[in-house]
């Protein structure tokens, strides 16, 4: 379904035609440069999904003009597909794009079942987990059978706090680029349990005594619901990433019809900022695979796995400059160059960086598989830790 609505410039009074396809986010945010003047015009559409309902927000430097014929431009967008640059309208990006899938109805099929999970399954996921955090037993059990079937035994707080995490495992697994890959961090830590799995019991002991547990599993809850809302923005690249074919994966000569870099970034931050936690688990559990304790030989003696946390920004990362860069506030998007400018510091020297937005929402994207992978330790020290918070 394509919506259409004329607007006009209020600095130059250009008329554009606006023609908008409808996803299934609730909110979808455009932004194009004026054609004629070039300031940043944009418009929010909010989708009632039930009803189903469209309503408009005022733009930003233009004013909906409902008696206009169509401008003499327009500009068109498509929410949920990668769009080639050179695309021709009236030509659909998904009827272009679509020979780019290593499986056509694997595609399908897998997007209906996120489709059901997002709206249906999450909103009782999030309830179990509220459940299991205030030890309502049968609430929890009854709130997860709608998301997986089968009775398991849930004897004791290790055995719930288990299952839980698992089923979260198993229904996020759903949404990253390659679910496959945390089959080597489970062997890490089934390295680790065989090793010394004193120690790791004793490390996550640790862990709930200072309050990092808790603070963790908040975490994890917040970055999760914070990708479920956004989840619409990031399927493009999800679909890239997951389903096309090996030697179609250059993103550069495609665009994004969403633009919302104001809620991409700060979940971005926020889950740059968690993977860092979550990796000093990794390197725990890592140690204690290879050495029997969570200790790391430095320089300045054996030090224990906290020094870890402090270093930061000692972790050569490209996701830390990116997490500074788009941080920062002076960092935004540029309709006119499609791009996000952000500052870097080179020694003494100011730089600019811009980065074109389908390659920031791709790195987002990264950023989120990468924490969701990470979240494999956190999931066997919660289980070490008797499923205490
Ligand atoms: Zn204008």
């Amino acid at each position: 379904m394509i919506n259409r609505k004329t607007l006009r410039c209020v600095s130059c009074g250009t008329i554009v035609t606006t023609r908008t396809g409808i996803g299934h986010a609730t909110v979808q945010k455009h932004k194009f440069p004026c054609p004629t003047c070039k300031v940043e015009i944009g418009f929010v559409l909010n989708v009632d999904q039930k009803a189903p309902n469209l309503h408009y927000e005022e733009p930003t430097n233009a004013a909906w003009d409902d008696g206009a014929e169509d401008g003499e431009h327009m500009v068109l967008f498509y929410p949920e597909v990668m769009i080639p640059a050179d695309l021709k309208p009236p030509i659909s990006p998904f009827v272009v794009t679509v020979w780019n899938l290593k499986n056509t109805e694997e595609y399908q099929k897998e997007e209906a079942i996120r489709r059901i999970s997002k709206d249906k399954l999450w909103p009782a996921l999030q309830r179990a987990l509220v459940h299991f955090e205030n030890g309502n037993l049968e609430l929890m059990k009854q709130e997860c059978q709608s998301v997986v079937k089968g009775m398991p035994d849930l004897k004791d707080q290790e055995n719930r706090g288990g299952w839980i995490l698992s089923i979260m495992r198993q229904f996020f697994d759903r949404f990253v680029a390659h679910p496959q890959r945390s089959e080597k961090i489970e062997r890490s830590v089934a390295a680790a349990t065989n090793r010394a799995e004193k120690e790791l019991r004793d490390l996550a002991t640790e862990y709930v005594t200072t309050g990092r547990m808790i603070a963790l599993w908040k975490e994890l809850k917040s970055v999760r619901t914070q990708f479920m809302s956004l989840y619409e923005s990031l399927l493009p690249l999800l679909m890239v990433r997951r389903y096309w074919k090996d030697h179609l994966q250059n993103i550069d000569g495609y665009l994004l019809s969403n633009k919302n870099f104001e809620d991409l970034r700060s979940f971005y931050v926020d889950t740059v900022e968690t993977a860092f936690k979550l990796l000093v688990v990794g390197l725990a559990v890592e140690l204690i695979a290879t050495t029997g304790k969570p200790v790391a030989k430095t320089k300045k003696g054996d030090q224990d796995i906290w020094w870890f946390e402090q270093l930061n920004n000692g972790i050569k990362d490209s996701h830390l400059n990116l997490r500074n860069g788009v941080g920062h506030h002076s960092a935004h998007y540029d309709a006119n160059t499609d791009e996000i400018v952000y500052v870097k510091a080179d020694g003494a020297k100011l730089v600019e960086v811009h980065l074109s937005y389908t390659r920031f929402v791709d790195q987002v994207f990264e950023a989120y598989c990468a924490f969701e992978l990470a979240t494999v330790f956190f999931q066997w020290l919660f289980v070490a830790g008797g499923g205490r918070l």
